[in-house]
């Protein structure tokens, strides 16, 4: 593997290291450390071009190589990859910044998509009618949809672009992967083990860069799908894009997830998951939570529960079992301590402050300390942003039903939780709630591998979610065949349409 020693990361084209011909470059930080510790190449539109043109040059065989033979390479890549976990979490920690045991989790978290789709003979198997008139029988066949193009965000380099290309992969599609510019030196690793696996060359390719791959990637006509994870903004501009283009296309977008807790809650276990869902890895989550909805007269004894618990995490360099880690960049770290000085403006009261927190590790890293606002006026910025970083707000209401108008309210729809004893509010409120992912006294409620992931309204453009069945579906085309074998009997000349009999 290269990935430790190479100073600029480059890409990973028909099997092998592709320098491409860009000359433009973009920092990867240790986000700890706060330093530059190498660079990554940012692909032309020629670069990704010629990706495009070796996944599409592999697809006839892939796409012909028997499902058992494509299932065996996914058991190879399942047992490699967990074999070697330890050594993907540490370039997510030296890349991404967050904690070890974080790190593993998302691996862990990913590695159910590849066990999903070590099961990709039964997901593709299609259906079959015998004799729907006379002598004719009609049957479904799951073909690959063709190249499939996946757009990674910096918060999970490992497990977001898990969730598509090994599904994407089995399903006899050949892809061209463009992770993050921020980290993405896992993307190439796992793309450098499928290829130890046996996974043919140009089945998996990894083009770094920016906006101008990304673009290339949308535009380029042997594209057939594009699967995108990252912000609402991009995320939309990527679904339209893609679709004016005649693609299909599944852009998951941002987030900004609320945990109503009814007066009936269990407060330390709501404290508990409010701490582990608001601050584990800094908040950089899509399904952190970012708003406790307490309601009355909960808010005081929760928030003094939840500042006791802040009270004891550490914050530092991931590799030294802190519990949190730094941010991303320096500007991104900024921007959220930013919001900081808004919920002041705006009224609301910061209960513990992260800012000048104390630090195990490097004092040039991107740090901000778990932050607690309460009385978050709900036309703040501090409610209405997706702020991404260590900052749980809560919102006092009066009553279920108010806090289900604010959540129904958010333009997001990823995630939410209800924590309560009373199984009947519960009931009401997975039927009520206008949200693609639903936790009853769960606070980050990700689907297994073998459910689908996705939210709703602008967290998710396009009808079809991430894993699960609805991959097999995204991932697939359709054919439905009627055939007739011709007997003695057949029905001579008949102009009328085809009808049973
Ligand atoms: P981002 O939107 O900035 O970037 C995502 C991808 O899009 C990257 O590969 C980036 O290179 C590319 N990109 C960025 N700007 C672009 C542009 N102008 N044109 C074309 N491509 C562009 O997101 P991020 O900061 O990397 O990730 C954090 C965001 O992702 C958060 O909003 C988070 O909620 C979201 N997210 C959502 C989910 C989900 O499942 N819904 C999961 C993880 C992250």
């Amino acid at each position: 593997m290269t990935i430790t020693t190479t100073r600029t990361v480059q890409h990973w084209v028909g099997g092998a290291s592709f320098a491409g011909t860009s000359t433009r470059t973009a920092p990867v930080y240790n986000p700890a450390l706060g330093v530059v510790a190498r660079e990554v190449s940012l692909a032309t539109k020629a670069d990704l071009d010629e990706a495009v043109a070796v996944a599409k040059a592999a697809l006839p065989a892939w796409a012909a190589t028997p499902v058992g033979k494509r299932q065996q390479i996914m058991f190879a890549f399942r047992e490699r990859l967990n074999a070697r976990k330890e050594e993907l979490a540490a370039i997510l920690t030296a890349e991404h910044g967050k904690v070890t045991s974080d790190a593993l989790g998302e691996i862990a978290r990913g590695l159910e998509v590849v066990e999903l789709a070590t099961s990709i003979p039964s997901l593709l198997k299609g259906e079959y009618s015998e004799q729907v008139s006379t002598g004719v029988d009609v049957y479904s066949i799951k073909q690959p949809v063709g190249v499939v193009g996946i757009i990674s965000p910096f918060n999970f380099p490992a497990m977001v672009p898990l969730w598509f290309f090994p599904l994407a992969i089995a399903a006899g599609n050949t892809v061209v992967l463009k992770p993050s510019e921020k980290d993405p030196s896992a993307a190439i690793w796992m793309a450098e083990l499928l290829t130890e696996c046996g996974l043919p060359d140009g089945v998996l390719n990894v083009v770094n860069g920016d906006k101008e791959s990304v673009d290339a990637l949308l535009d380029n006509p042997d594209v057939a799908a594009i699967s995108f994870v990252g912000s609402t903004p991009i995320a939309k501009y990527i679904y339209e894009r893609g679709t004016a283009n005649g693609k299909r296309v599944q852009a998951l977008g941002g987030a900004k997830n609320h945990m109503l807790v009814l007066p009936d809650a269990d407060l330390d276990l709501v404290a508990d998951s409010a701490v582990n869902a608001g601050f584990g890895s800094a908040g950089e989550r899509c399904m952190a939570i970012s708003v406790v909805v307490a309601v009355e007269p909960v808010a005081d004894e929760l928030i003094a529960k939840i500042t006791e618990r802040v009270g004891t995490l550490t914050v530092g360099d991931g590799t030294r079992n802190c519990d949190m880690g730094p941010l991303i960049t320096k500007e991104h770290r900024d921007k959220v301590a930013g919001y900081l000085d808004t919920a002041t403006v705006d009224g609301a009261e910061i209960v513990v402050d992260g800012r000048g927190i104390e630090i195990d590790g490097d004092e040039n890293g991107f740090w901000l300390g778990p932050t607690l606002i309460d009385k978050v006026p709900t036309d703040s910025a501090v409610y209405t942003d997706e702020i991404f970083g260590p900052v749980l707000s809560v919102v006092r209401v009066q009553s279920y039903e108010e806090g289900l108008a604010l959540i129904n309210g958010s333009r997001y729809g990823n995630g939410t939780a209800i924590f309560t004893n009373d199984g009947g509010a519960a009931r009401r409120f997975q039927t009520e709630v206008t949200v693609g992912m639903v936790g009853i006294n769960v606070p980050i409620p990700v689907p297994v591998g073998y459910f689908s992931f996705g939210g709703w309204k602008d967290s998710l453009f396009g009808d079809t979610k991430a894993y699960g069945s609805q991959a097999i579906h995204f991932f697939t085309r359709e054919k439905a065949i009627t055939s007739r074998w011709l007997d003695p009997s057949h029905g001579g000349l008949n102009l009328g349409f085809p009808q049973n009999g």
